[in-house]
């Protein structure tokens, strides 16, 4: 949980000396694809422990020029993978305000995974701060293009320049910006994907926490996807090799004929979405049974090929919804559906977007708007 609620730190700041030209910035944000340029600043908070009480504390919060951060070469990231990020979007409202989506599940689970990587944990009401710290600066760095937003990227890193075994002393919390285009337009292909052989996740692992290490792992798989033809990886239990766990970085959802939907439970190998969370609870207010439950690799290419089964979509912050149209393995592969976007995978994409732009009703108290 969080840390007792201490005063929020007054931020340094250090305006960028020479933030990117006008004309510069409008180009990149008419077209900004995804993650590749950065806003003009970024926030750095350090963490050190004060050796001679042991104790450890978060100091010298500040909004500084986008840049290179010095590293010892010995620094424990580097050497053992502290290290763990989250994603959160903010969005230009219809009445130019701007918003975050549910900032402060993002704070908790950045939280829950620094507990499962022996890091210190941020207190949230100071990630959210430092968030909203970047956005004011930066808030001339909205994409203008339909669908965009600035994604913002908070992540920690162990800093102390040791190489013994054992958890860092010193840390450092940074929360960078790029803006972001709509992933994939309306009316986005279905994805083909690629069931791996390789596991990304075991029971008492690193799986349902947003660290980089997770990631560097499902990188040889994802080629694999790729090489053959496919968009994204999908991976199964490690145990048995039979259960659906979820994609490279999306969790998974299935239709039925009846109209209800199944997503794999949260059981500790897989990472708790933040989308999958908010579609679960929108599905149930359309009055739709959302069941939490392990779902077999053949029982879906079974259902899919009866016809029970009628749409799969991935979802995660980036991507938001992405329907899954074509699923292959070594034996072969099979369609979903009509190998195009269902109908209810498009129906909620709408909503959970609407509702993240403020052009829908926020019953759950979801967007945070920014002061
Ligand atoms: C971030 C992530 C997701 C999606 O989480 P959201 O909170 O919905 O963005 C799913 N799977 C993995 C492995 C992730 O890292």
């Amino acid at each position: 949980m969080a840390s007792p609620a201490a005063p929020l730190p007054s931020f340094a700041r250090l305006p960028h000396p020479a933030p990117r030209p006008v004309d510069e910035r409008e180009a990149i944000l008419a077209n900004p694809g995804f993650g590749s340029v950065f806003s003009d600043h970024m926030v750095e908070i350090d963490y050190s422990v004060d050796p001679a009480t042991g104790v450890g504390r978060w100091h010298d919060p500040r909004v500084v020029p986008y840049g290179p951060i010095p590293l010892d070469p010995a620094a424990a990231v580097l050497h053992y993978a502290q290290e763990i990020f989250e994603g959160l979007k903010a969005y230009r409202l219809a009445d130019g305000g701007i918003a975050l989506f549910r900032p402060f599940a993002n704070a908790a689970r950045f939280n829950a995974s620094a507990r499962r990587l022996a890091m210190p944990e941020v207190p949230e009401e100071l990630f959210v701060e430092a968030v909203r710290q970047l956005v004011l600066a930066d808030s001339e760095w909205f994409p203008t293009v339909e669908g965009g937003s600035l994604y913002l990227r908070p992540f920690m890193f162990a800093s102390e320049a040791f190489l013994g075994v054992r958890p860092s002393r010193a840390y450092k919390f940074l929360v960078i910006a790029s803006p972001a285009g709509n992933y994939f337009k309306s009316g986005a292909p279905a994805v083909s994907i690629w069931v791996s052989d390789y596991t990304r996740a075991a029971p008492g692992g690193t799986g349902a926490a947003k660290c980089g290490g997770n990631y560097a792992a499902s990188l040889v798989p994802t080629a694999e996807a790729f090489s053959r033809g496919h968009d994204q990886v999908l991976f199964l239990d490690a145990a048995e090799h039979r259960w659906i766990e979820e994609l490279g970085g999306m969790n998974l959802f299935f239709v039925f004929e009846d109209g209800s939907l199944l997503t794999p439970p949260l059981s500790g190998t897989i990472l708790p979405g933040i989308t999958r969370d908010s579609l679960i609870a929108l599905a149930r207010e359309e009055g739709l049974t959302v069941r939490e439950e392990r779902y077999s690799l053949d029982q879906w290419r079974d259902d899919a090929k009866s016809g029970k089964l009628i749409e799969t979509f991935a979802c995660g912050t980036a991507a938001v919804v992405t329907p899954v149209g074509k699923v292959a393995d070594s034996n072969g592969e099979f369609t979903i559906g009509s190998g195009g976007p269902g109908q209810l995978t498009q129906k909620l994409r709408q909503r959970l977007v609407s509702i993240q732009r403020g052009e829908a009703a926020d019953a759950n108290g979801w967007v945070h708007r920014l002061a």
